[in-house]
Order: C-alpha cells, then structure tokens, then sequence
C-alpha cells in the first residue's frame, strides 16, 4: 500500500475523545455512574431569541462573503473595543470555522517550515498540533510552581530556540490562570524586542472571577502591530456546535488568512453567523453568559478548597476559565487494587484510570495539556456533581497506599 503522510500518521487523537470510549466501556461492563468532569464546554445551551435567529437565518442558503457577514464584523469591532479597548475595522477581522480552524489557518499564514512557535505550560491540546500540521515546531516554555508565565525563562528560551510565534490562553485552558497586567507588560516587551508574532487566545475572557476584568496585551502600547486577537461564541453563549470563532489582527495576516479560507471551507455557515449577531447583541444571552459564569465561579470554590484537603492533591485557584488543575504527582507510586488487580500510578493517565475505577470520577490527564503530574477537571456542570465528584475523590485517594 502506498504511504500517507507522516504527520497525519504520528499525530495524537484528541485526548477527551478517546476518554469518551473508556467511560462508556466502564459503565457498560461494571454498571458504574461515571461523574463527567472531562467536557470543555458549557452544560447550558443558547438563549431562546438566539435559537430562533438560527432559525431564521436558514434563509441564507447561498455562498456569503468569505471573511464573514459585513454586519455581524461591524458587530465584533464594537464588542472587541468594550471588552478590550481596541478598535479594530470590520476589515480586520474574519469569521471562522470555531477558534480552532481560524488557528489552524492562522499558522499556515504565519510558518514556514521548520519555524518555532512558543507554546506557553500548561496549554491546550490542540496547539502543538496545529503547529505540527503547519510544518512548524512547537517548543513548550515553563510556568513557574503556580503555573504562571516566569518571565526569566521565557526570555531566555525565546533567544535559545529562535521562537517566531508566541502562543498561549488566557484564561488559560487548562489552568485557570489569568495573567495579569504586568505579566502581560512583560510578555509585550520581549515580543517586541525580538519582534516576534503573539497569538491571544481570549476565548474564556467572560470568564473571569473575583470581579477581575479581563485583560489583553493588545492595549498595550504598539502591541496591535505584532498581535493576533482569537476569540468566539462557543464557550461565552454555550454554542461550540455551531463552529463559529473569529481572528482579528493586521491587515496582511486577515488578508491573507481569508484568501486561504476561501480555498479550505468558503467561509462560515451563514445561518449561525447570523445567530451569532443576535447573540453578541442579545441581553437575555448578556445575562446567561453572567449566570454561568457565577455557578462556576461558585463550583471553582466548593471544589478547589476541598481538593486542597485532600492529602496529595494541591490545586492552584483559577482565577477564570471553568477547569481546575490540580497536581496529583505526590500520588505516584501509590498503588489499589481494582476488579483482581493491583494496580500503581506513575503517571497522569495512570491516576486518571484510577479516579474512573474508583471513584467514578473522570478529569482528562495532564500529559496532553504539557504536564503529566496533574489532572484537568471541568467545572461547568451541576454544583451536585462537583459536591459528589469531590467525595467520590476524597474517599478514592484515602485508600491508596504504598
Ligand atoms: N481555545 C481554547 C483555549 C479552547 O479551550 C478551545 C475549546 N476547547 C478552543 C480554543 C476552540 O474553541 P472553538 O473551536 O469551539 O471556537
């Protein structure tokens, strides 16, 4: 048989897919009730007067505009500048297949190949790969013990590796950790100083908790010339099956970012961009976003405090987003006994299967997100299951032993 390409071949299946198949077969063979805690998505969905404009929206049945409808752009510049203060021209921005397909285009505009993209730890999944697809090279920098950019090390780390591209989420996917503004401050100036691309990942900006407000580099001073702004409806609206997303950024990069687009999908479907219009301008839909956001601020508490209590578990707070990420690396070495078997943990998919067998709990494994000592849990369900997940852990981890 003839060969396919090498990196279609080696690349990794979506760590939460493959999860998917595991919990259904665990409950399928020992009757369990497994606690999903792995899905990065809101448990709620639109509001009402935004499904009914999808509805609506049926009615554009032929090809639209590549970049995206005139009117719901002119619609983001004016959401981009309140939330973030930054005015960009509709013309620079384009709509997307989600966030992800728009990174996906981002990098192929961006790389040649053999070119590196810095990918801040921990980061979500999709990143290196997408790097990989473009033929690029993702080079992982460190957080500091509280999982927060170290500015020391990225500067050394961007002169070592010659990084063209700086990539990270904030709120960050998996950590919760919002970066502040004299992180930010500190990221801006060794992007300048190397000149070098930043992609911003805002998509959990409404998000945040503690009566923070969401911060971007963009607003910093000349930053708009070296910055590429993402962000979409999914997660803030509860719609990730709609596959919508934006990219705003320099002319040259939309430019050319919407003549790839053209050619890889024509554009976003038009019935849920025009939902998307609706949603961006709805105040019911204003007011879910903010419900949402206040049941998992409340579940980050109930949770966070009592994975601290447990022996072996220590969780940084996130400060937005809705995952916590607690490391569980004290926990290797530890061993239990399930259906005949002793089993050890070494590792985050070892300690992930064990939470399946014994507490009928399911996080996804720290490897995939860049650091295999912790655990990624999703904390936009019920508080119900965030309360019996957190007694399910607790009784799971005490009788582990040596
Ligand atoms: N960025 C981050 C950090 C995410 O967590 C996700 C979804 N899990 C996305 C982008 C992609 O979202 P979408 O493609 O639905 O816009």
């Amino acid at each position: 048989m003839p060969v396919i390409n090498k990196i279609a071949k080696e690349i990794k299946p979506s760590a939460t897919l493959s999860l998917k198949e595991e919990v259904n077969s665990l409950e399928e063979q020992y009757g369990f009730k497994i606690i999903d805690l792995t899905v990065g998505q809101p448990d709620v969905g639109p509001t009402e007067d935004v499904l009914e404009a999808l509805l609506e929206g049926g009615k554009f049945s032929r090809y639209g505009p590549v970049q995206g409808d005139p009117e719901l752009r002119e619609i983001l510049s004016g959401v981009i500048n309140e939330e973030i203060g930054v005015r960009y021209s509709p013309q620079d921005i384009t709509i997307t297949v989600g966030v992800k397909s728009g990174l996906d285009i981002l990098m192929r505009v961006l790389l040649e190949p053999g070119e590196s993209v810095g990918i801040m730890k921990p980061f979500w999944v999709t990143y290196p790969e997408l790097v990989r697809l473009a033929y690029g090279i993702p080079c992982f920098l460190e957080s500091d013990e509280n999982l927060r950019p170290d500015l020391v090390r990225l500067e050394e780390e961007v002169e070592d590796e010659n990084i063209k591209v700086l990539l990270y989420s904030s709120p960050s996917n998996p950590s919760g950790i919002v970066y502040t503004e004299d992180e930010l401050k500190g990221i801006a100036k060794i992007v300048k100083e190397k000149d070098m691309w930043v992609i911003s990942d805002e998509i959990y900006g409404r998000f945040v908790f503690d009566g923070r407000k969401h911060r971007s580099i963009l607003p910093i001073e000349d930053m708009r010339s070296n910055t590429i702004l993402l962000d979409g409806p999914s997660k803030r609206f509860g719609v990730p099956g709609w596959r919508l997303g934006y990219v705003a950024g320099p002319g040259e990069v939309i430019k050319a970012l919407t003549k790839l687009q053209g050619h890889i999908n024509s554009g976003v479907s038009r019935p849920a961009q025009y939902a998307m219009r609706v949603a961006y301008t709805s105040e019911k839909a204003r007011e879910a976003n903010d419900r949402m956001r206040q049941r998992y601020e409340r579940n980050r508490d109930i949770f966070v405090k009592g994975l601290n209590e447990v022996d072996g578990i220590s969780c940084v707070k996130p400060e937005g987003a809705f995952y916590a990420f607690p490391s569980i690396e004290k926990l290797f070495g530890y061993k239990y006994e399930f259906s005949g078997g002793e089993y050890e943990i070494k590792t985050s998919v070892d300690f992930r299967n064990f939470l399946l067998r014994k507490a009928q709990v399911a996080g996804v494994e720290g490897a995939p997100f860049g650091m295999d000592g912790h655990i990624r849990f999703s904390l936009a369900t019920e508080e119900e299951n965030i309360v019996s997940a957190l007694n399910n852990i607790k009784s799971a981890v005490e009788e582990l032993c040596l």
